[in-house]
């Protein structure tokens, strides 16, 4: 197979061993001789991979035992019409940071007066915004810790003076979480723990079945309902219908390798640190290029930056010389053009340091 870079933002690359198990039990599950596309959701072995999953979970981000873990269908964007159903009475408040969640705040506007309390889309979101306020007769706020497209992240978990919810598909498990400041986090699987396909969501149970007092979806139906996925008898979390076991599958030996072969996501935190200041290192360094984001709000998993003055009408010279060298991925959202390397998890040191080698090469080449 070719030797590749994969830089891409999602769906983005995963450890070697979790696509090889996958394709062996693709082959043969769990020594049942069926496999794992064919299996039913019901048998034994299937129902221990579900409570590992969980309980991988549970450990590698020290989720207290009343909140529930989900791998529900449908991806991020599913989520967020699904969290203001769940949770909003009547006003929430959101934090702009990015499109995606504008989209969120799009969908809460269904359901009631949604506060935009922030927002940095005056430029172009290369920045987070710091100094709003929060509405504390609002029901949740809500914050989305990376944004993906811009490469601006919230790296720390906020005090917040009512519910906090927070879109993280693209920084989960990329760093210790205290879990407790949060009364939900949701994601799509794709961008570090998985392939897509499955949506996490990490919610505290007693903040469930609450909403009373509202005229749009009340009742809720069943599927948008947590409460049908999360508080039946055990064995059937996130089983109320047929769960999407391929990538559940994945994102289970994801998981597993983080824990054992990385050490956890402290572990992981520390090795991502060191990739991204390479890159940044590099981006700043070279008079060819330059940052997009805020430096005090730079994303240590996507990395945005474009040609520098005089050097704009090189961008796709070196587009094709990375692409010679097999960097897969780089080109930057349209929205914000140039260029973004995606470091995730899965992603090595050893990319990263064939990419910035890419970059001084392509420096020497044509300054
Ligand atoms: C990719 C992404 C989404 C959308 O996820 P889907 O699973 O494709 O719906 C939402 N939020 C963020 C921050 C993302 O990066």
């Amino acid at each position: 197979m070719k030797k590749v870079h994969n830089f891409n933002a999602g769906p983005c690359v995963l450890p070697k061993e979790a696509v090889e198990s996958t394709i062996a039990a693709i082959r043969d599950f769990d020594n049942t001789g069926i496999g794992l596309l064919e299996i039913s959701h019901r048998t034994p072995g299937w129902e221990r991979v579900m409570e590992e999953t969980r309980q991988l979970w549970r450990d590698l981000l020290n989720i207290p035992a009343d909140y529930e873990v989900l791998f529900l269908g449908g991806g991020a964007s599913t989520q967020f019409m699904t969290v203001p159903a769940n949770l909003m009475e009547k006003k929430a408040a959101y934090l702009q940071t990015g499109v995606w969640a504008k989209k969120a705040a799009k969908e809460a506007k269904l359901f009631g007066e949604t506060v935009i309390v922030a927002s940095s889309e005056d430029k172009t979101y290369s920045y987070i915004p710091k100094d709003y306020t929060i509405p504390t007769d609002a029901d949740y706020f809500h914050i989305t810790t990376n944004n993906t497209i811009y490469g601006t992240e919230i790296r720390h978990d906020m005090d917040c003076p009512i519910m906090l919810v927070a879109d993280m598909s693209s920084d989960i498990m990329s760093r210790p979480v205290d879990v407790t400041k949060y009364g939900l986090i949701y994601g799509g699987a794709q961008k570090n723990v998985g392939p897509a396909g499955v949506t996490f969501v990490i919610v505290r149970k007693d903040i469930l079945g609450k909403i009373q007092d509202r005229k749009y979806m009340n009742p809720l139906p069943t599927m948008v309902d947590y409460r049908t996925h999360a508080v039946e008898e055990a064995r059937n979390i996130s089983m109320f219908n047929t769960p999407p076991v391929l990538p559940i599958f994945t994102m289970h030996e994801t998981l597993k390798w983080l824990k054992e072969t990385i050490g956890g996501v402290e572990e992981m935190n520390k090795i991502n640190v060191k990739k991204s200041n390479l890159l940044y290192e590099e981006i700043d360094r070279n008079c060819m290029f330059v940052g997009t984001a805020a430096k005090e709000d730079r994303s240590i998993m996507n990395h945005c930056w474009v040609m520098a003055e005089g050097y704009q009408d090189k961008q796709d010279a070196f587009m094709a010389f990375a692409k010679e060298r097999g960097m897969v991925g780089i080109k930057g959202h349209r929205s914000v053009g140039g260029f973004r390397a995606s470091l995730y998890n899965a992603c090595s040191y050893e990319d990263v340091e064939a990419l910035v080698a890419c970059m001084q090469e392509f420096e020497k080449a044509n300054k």
